[in-house]
């Protein structure tokens, strides 16, 4: 029995966002797939959460370039559509760091041609749960649909953070920034404290700020580490090569002397990085479990400081506010953060271990997605790992997977057919979080899907 003659598989996908829709206009073009059925809990079809955002201050954290486009022979997908759709004239590196939603128009324009033909389906929906059935999975929906698919693929992104460590929950502590219309009760006059100096923290200080929030945001994290500025990418031909994997600290010595040798050459230390980061997770993989937590511990927010970066103009707005002293970054540690009338009296410890009180009218949890999924709440997440289909990634992160993103169950056994993708990956991959990562990862295993159709053709089941 040859591919051709057999049936064609039926997809799930759970979550309609980047990740989602990328698997599914991927997926479309690959041999042997039949129906896909597309689902998302909140409508947001090509948007997820991070190009649903509304305003055009909220922007890709990368030039246009660089968010490539559905496939792997269109890498200029995105930018073209730009241009072609009056967006963007020409390569001009500075304004192509465009509003988000612009990337979520591009995503829906191509999964439209794929609903229109019938061969997606997108449905507003949440599953609830995947079990097995015969020789695939059956999936049960919050409007009571069962689904049975050959393979599903698990695409849920980001979480909200699930803790808010010692702040006192009250009606002034916004612990889901991301959550629809989080921050309208916010006041121009009244003072804000963001914990946390990443992506998250300063998309969301833009926010207030454009929202006209004119009193002080003070920003705090252990190192108060903000995101570094992009610049205009330089080819770094020769990325570092420290085979086999030394220590976590071996390597960012490696990195340091490698990005010191070549600034002398003209090469940037972005665009070091840029190219090193084609190898992380090879290099999280070959790390111990206690490399890896020394990792997350010590030199984690550095890392994310140097690989999510800056447009210039939000760098300059961020560095103009702190010089006007709208804006505070304090490293520093939150010690209590007790519920007042008008907000929250705050004690936090500065890392000179002077210790710091000041009263704010809002605490914002900034400190980025719930990473451990054993604290999501979400009861697809919960059945999950209930039923021991799935378990926690490595060190705790996301959903374990195998090489081939099949999630792993409590057992230890690979679940064929049952893929996770993005995020969710980051216990066994660390970094699929950026729109080039997730594509990266679904090539990756449509490539998979064909030899392992090719194999099956020869040594049926
Ligand atoms: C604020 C923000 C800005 C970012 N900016 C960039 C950027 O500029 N460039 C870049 O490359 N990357 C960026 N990223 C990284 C981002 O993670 C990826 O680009 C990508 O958006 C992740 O897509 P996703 O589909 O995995 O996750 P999400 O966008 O979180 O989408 C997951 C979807 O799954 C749905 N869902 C969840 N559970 C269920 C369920 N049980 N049933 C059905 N549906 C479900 C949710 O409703 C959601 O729509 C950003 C991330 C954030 C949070």
């Amino acid at each position: 029995m040859t591919s051709e003659h057999r049936a064609p598989l039926r997809v799930a996908i759970i979550g309609g966002g980047a990740a989602g829709t990328l698997a599914a206009l991927i997926l479309a073009k690959t041999p042997g797939i039949g129906r896909i059925t597309l689902l998302d809990r909140d409508g947001r079809f090509g948007r997820g959460l991070a190009y649903s955002a509304p305003e055009k201050w909220h922007r890709i954290n990368v030039p246009a370039y660089k968010m490539g486009g559905c496939g792997a022979d269109d890498p200029e997908a995105f930018v073209d559509w730009l241009a072609g759709n009056g967006h963007v004239t020409g390569p001009d590196y500075s304004t192509s760091f465009v509003p988000r939603w612009l990337y979520g128009d591009f995503l829906c324009a191509q999964l439209a041609e794929l609903t229109a033909s019938g061969q997606v389906e997108a449905r507003h929906d949440a599953a609830l749960s995947v079990a097995p059935n015969g020789g695939g999975y059956r999936v049960v929906t919050a409007s009571g649909d069962a689904i049975e698919a050959d393979l599903v693929f698990v695409c849920i992104g980001n979480h909200p953070p699930s803790g808010f460590g010692p702040v006192e929950p009250s009606p002034r502590s916004i612990s889901d920034v991301w959550a629809a219309n989080a921050l309208d009760p916010i006041a121009a006059d009244d003072s804000v404290l963001v914990i946390g100096t990443g992506a998250t923290a300063v998309d969301v200080v833009i926010d207030l700020v454009h929202r006209g929030v004119r009193r002080e945001i003070t920003m705090v994290s252990r190192r108060g580490l903000l995101p570094r500025v992009d610049i205009v990418a330089v080819a770094d031909p020769d990325p570092v090569q420290t085979w086999p994997v030394p220590t976590v600290r071996g390597l960012f010595h490696a990195l340091r002397e490698d990005i010191r040798r070549k600034a002398a050459d003209g090469i940037p230390w972005q665009s070091v990085i840029d190219t090193f980061r084609l190898q992380t997770a090879g290099f999280w993989q070959g790390f111990s479990e206690t490399e890896r937590a020394r990792f997350s511990r010590h030199l984690r927010s550095i890392w994310l400081a140097h690989r999510h970066r800056l447009a210039p103009d939000v760098a300059e707005l961020l560095a103009q506010l702190q010089q006007k002293r709208q804006l505070r970054v304090i490293p520093a540690r939150i010690m209590t953060a007790p519920a007042t009338q008008w907000g929250h009296d705050v004690t936090i410890r500065a890392r000179g271990l002077e210790t710091i009180h000041l009263a704010t009218n809002w605490i914002l949890n900034c400190t980025g997605p719930e990473e451990r999924y054993d604290r999501v709440n979400d009861p697809l997440v919960q059945s999950l790992l209930a039923t021991g289909l799935a378990r926690p990634g490595p060190t705790g992160l996301g959903l374990d997977v195998d090489q081939k993103c099949w999630l792993i169950d409590r057992a230890g056994k690979p679940q064929p057919g049952l893929f996770a993708i993005g995020p969710a990956t980051r216990g066994t991959f660390w970094e699929v979080t950026a729109a080039t990562n997730i594509r990266q990862q679904l090539l990756g295993v449509a490539e998979q899907l064909m030899a392992d159709q090719r194999q099956s053709s020869i040594r049926p089941k």
